[in-house]
């Protein structure tokens, strides 16, 4: 098992908030919350992101990733619901060991999901878009 700092939280050597368990999964508080009940729904089984995730392990994660953003809109009254997976150093990934973020959100709550947005030059759709179903 690598040693992860959610290792250490699943494995009780270190508190955390937890709000969900099962044999799969747990769901925790993060400690630095974009917004109150911001969770993390991590898979026990480490893996680095989503990437190197079995199947049985994937397909559980989005089940409790799906239940535990339920429980958090419900619980936060929030008007929807975040959920992110950073895959690699350069989407933001810190902790390497596969989880998901679950971010109440709010009207008007100021929070950008995406930092910027622009259009299509002519023909560089098509040509990103050819590339990707070559690469499925
Ligand atoms: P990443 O950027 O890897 O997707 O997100 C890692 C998240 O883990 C961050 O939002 C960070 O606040 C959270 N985090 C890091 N260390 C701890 C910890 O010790 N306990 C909890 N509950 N969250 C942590």
């Amino acid at each position: 098992m690598e040693d992860t700092i959610f290792m250490k939280i699943i494995l009780r050597e270190i508190p955390a908030d937890i709000v969900y368990e099962d044999d799969l999964m747990i769901a925790f508080l993060d400690i630095k919350p974009v917004e109150p009940g911001h969770t993390l729904v991590v898979p026990k089984k480490v893996s680095r992101n989503l990437f190197d995730m079995d199947d049985e392990t994937a397909s559980a994660f989005i089940r409790a990733t799906r239940e535990v953003a339920r429980a958090v809109q419900k619980a936060t009254g929030a008007a929807g619901v975040n959920i992110g997976i950073n895959n690699e150093a350069a989407a933001g990934q810190v902790v390497f060991h596969a989880h998901a973020h679950v971010i109440p959100r709010f009207p008007d709550d100021g929070l950008k999901s995406w930092g910027r947005g622009r259009p299509y030059a002519s023909g560089e759709a098509a040509a990103v878009a050819e590339k990707i179903r070559a690469a499925l």
